[in-house]
């Protein structure tokens, strides 16, 4: 079994090499919690959850150390506190967990380590007492800086050199640095900023710099060398650039074997933006679409590719697992099968080629029909346990096939199967008007009841 990932720092895809096969170490960087999630921000998290299944797949579930952080600290979070009043530590709190609850609604598996960066000060301050000693990193008025013309090879990953800047930018002077590409390790405190903002340091009163979050997260709960690091395009430039500044003038090793980026979501042709107002949040997505929707969704392109989210996309996600979970359920009941290796896999290994995946998941659909067709129960039991396996890769086919036709909450559909059973014992005492009045209110809400020779079913249209 081979993995072959695309490594944005070689430019081209290579065959995946852990360094220890019994401890696969990824990083992937996670949310800054200070509101909602948009449906772009769910792109890193389900994209890494496949890879991270992939590679527990192949070297086993207790093999994979995954660690995705919280930035509970961050020049975005004080401004909501000063302008809400509320502690920094409420606001985090309340998001991070509104940011995993949505994520478990996408079926991504929580992280093995979740580092909040509150809690690893020390640490940072300790890797930034490192690159001053080294002379990586200078004192200012404003803050700590790193000296990117200290290091030979800054700009390695994104191929940019300081000084470069994108077309048309104006760069900044800022008289406290001594280059404009260098970056803040430590900033300190301004007048007006909360309490809970403010650590001591050796030089002074003041918070980390987000990047020096990630490095110094990485190397206490994965080690200084990771084989995977993670994250969305956006970041490769500055923040991936300048975590391996610091981790590696730290260290004097490489931070990370593998670097892989996801490319970004838009909006219907736009790119989605608080200024065109076409700003979608997980959480209001899920009143409307069953998570798997919006996952299986966003595996619909590649994910190194721009993906267009529209309308459209969703009703043929909802369409094609409205089809897998038919064909499951008429191979449900089948018991004792054995999953082969399947094209799934195969596809995933080709650096995460979900849409080859997703359309072999549907192949898999099909061979479970044929045997049902067939009344092959052999085949049967073998398609139940290949779209289960598949499922388990990818992150779907995770409710049972009438959970799935049900939808709704428990209650719900309590509600309904006791409407169904009031109208299945009309029927028995020959009440047609009161079995056709059940069936017509069931039908105004959108549930089709399904009279068979095992009884009655329903389902929602
Ligand atoms: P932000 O809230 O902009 O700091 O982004 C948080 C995470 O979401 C980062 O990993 C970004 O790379 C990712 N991200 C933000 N916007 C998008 C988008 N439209 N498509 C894909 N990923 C995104
Ligand atoms: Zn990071």
């Amino acid at each position: 079994m081979t993995i072959r990932l695309y490594d944005s720092a070689a430019r081209e895809k290579r065959v995946f090499v852990p360094q220890d096969p019994a401890r696969v170490t990824m990083y992937v960087c996670g949310p800054t919690v200070y509101n909602y999630a948009h449906i772009g921000n769910a792109r890193p998290p389900i994209v890494f959850d496949v890879l991270r299944r992939l590679l527990m797949h192949v070297y086993g579930e207790n093999a994979v150390v995954y660690a995705r952080n919280i930035t509970d600290i961050e020049d975005k979070i004080i401004r909501a506190s000063l302008e809400t009043g509320e502690p920094i530590a409420d606001i985090t709190r309340k998001f991070a967990g509104i940011y995993n609850a949505d994520t478990a609604a996408l079926n991504v598996l929580p992280p093995t380590v979740e580092p909040w960066a509150t809690a690893h000060v020390a640490e940072m301050i300790d890797m930034i007492d490192r690159l001053v000693r080294k002379g990586y990193a200078y004192v200012g008025k404003e803050g700590v800086w790193f000296a990117v013309s200290q290091m030979n090879d800054y700009g390695k990953l994104s191929g940019r050199k300081p000084g470069d800047n994108e077309a048309g930018a104006r760069v900044e002077v800022d008289p406290d640095k001594r280059d404009p590409s260098d970056f803040a390790l430590w900033k300190f405190a301004k007048p007006g900023e909360p309490e809970d903002a403010i650590w001591g340091s050796p030089w002074g009163r003041g918070r980390p710099g987000w990047h020096i979050e990630c490095s110094a997260m990485a190397a206490k709960h994965l080690g200084k060398t990771i084989d995977i690091h993670g994250g969305g395009i956006d970041l490769q430039f500055p923040h991936h650039e300048n975590e391996i500044a610091q981790s590696e003038c730290a260290h004097g090793q490489a931070m990370a074997n593998y670097w892989l980026h996801n490319g970004f979501l838009d909006m219907s042709g736009e790119k989605m933006s608080k200024s065109l107002g076409n700003v979608v949040l997980v959480h209001d997505l899920l009143k409307d679409w069953p998570g798997e929707v919006l996952r299986l969704a966003m595996l619909s392109g590649h994910y190194r590719a721009p993906l267009d989210w529209t309308e459209d996309l969703l009703k043929q996600a909802k369409a094609t697992l409205d089809r897998i979970y038919g064909a499951l359920r008429r191979v449900w009941e089948a018991e004792g099968g054995e999953a082969r290796d399947t094209g799934v896999e195969r596809a995933l290994e080709d650096d995460l080629n979900t849409p080859e995946a997703l359309a072999e998941l549907s192949r898999l659909a099909t061979e479970a029909n044929t045997a049902a067709d067939q009344k092959d129960a052999v085949g049967m039991a073998n398609a139940k346990a290949n779209l289960l396996a598949a499922g388990k890769l990818l992150g779907l086919l995770t409710h049972t096939p009438k959970e799935w036709e049900h939808g709704g909450d428990a209650d719900e559909n309590a509600r309904i199967d006791a409407l169904v059973e009031a109208r299945v014992a009309a029927r028995a005492a020959r009440d047609w008007a009161e079995a056709d009045r059940i069936r017509k209110e069931l039908a105004e809400q959108g549930i089709e009841i399904m009279d068979g020779p095992a009884g009655s079913t329903w389902r929602r249209l």
